[in-house]
């Protein structure tokens, strides 16, 4: 069976060849290594093997991999999940960034419990799909809600995340990422800061990649299949 560690090779690999396939710099594209579900000692071969950027979906799950891994201070650890409001609290205190914002109730809390001596990065999740089972705000609501978000001083607006319609057709995946890219193109117009979109998952980073995607999210592909995915 393969390595986690050769697993990440072999992803940091495509996204590289995904990059220069799409004119794109080698480096413009990061690795997120999605380890929700998986166990404390999966994150530390991927961090033996040298990654260091990980995404985590549960608030509690989360919090208690970041207290068991807290000797290993470089890592920077990313919440992308669904946010309750009574959980925004742990994130705030534990998290680096979060990826998953989608009402301004969510960053006031955020920028509230956020210590001001190191501002939260955040992302605005759009449903580019319209789906009533989706998180996120809609494309036309993403200019006012990132006009209220940039007036938060605990949080750094940094881009925009999705998580497209599964099982659609290449062509309509690239519509959704394109979508995403001209929102995001708008979005660093007015706010220099912006530099991430977050878009591209195990099934389809290359697509994603060509249609600008700055860092993608690699669960499955990293650290094999989820056994029980938590609702
Ligand atoms: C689980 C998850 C991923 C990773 O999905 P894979 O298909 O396993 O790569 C990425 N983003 C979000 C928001 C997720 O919940």
């Amino acid at each position: 069976m393969e390595t986690i560690a050769e697993r990440l090779q072999r992803a940091y690999l495509c996204i590289k060849q995904s990059a220069v396939a799409a004119n794109r710099l080698l480096n413009a594209v990061q690795l997120l290594a999605v380890s929700k579900t998986k166990p404390v000692s999966d994150i530390e071969q991927a961090y033996a093997a040298g990654h260091r950027l990980f995404g985590e979906n549960y608030v509690q799950e989360g919090v208690d991999k970041i207290q068991a891994l807290a000797t290993l201070s470089d890592i920077e650890w990313h919440f992308i999940g669904p946010i309750q409001s009574n959980k925004t609290r742990l994130i705030a205190e534990h998290f680096l960034w979060v990826h998953s914002i989608d009402r301004l109730k969510i960053a006031q809390r955020l920028n509230d419990q956020r210590s001001p001596h190191r501002p939260l990065n955040v992302l605005i999740q759009v449903n580019i799909d319209d789906e009533v089972s989706k998180a996120g705000v809609a494309p036309s609501e993403v200019a006012d809600l990132a006009k209220q978000i940039s007036t938060l001083t605990n949080l750094q607006m940094r881009g925009l995340m999705c998580i497209p319609k599964a099982e659609v057709s290449e062509t309509q995946q690239a519509a959704s990422f394109a979508a995403m890219q001209h929102l995001f193109n708008a979005l660093k117009q007015t706010y220099p800061q912006v530099d991430t979109l977050s878009m591209g998952m195990s099934g389809d980073m290359q697509v994603a990649i060509s249609h600008g995607s700055t860092m993608v999210r690699l669960g499955t592909a990293i650290f094999g299949a989820r056994h029980s995915d938590k609702k």
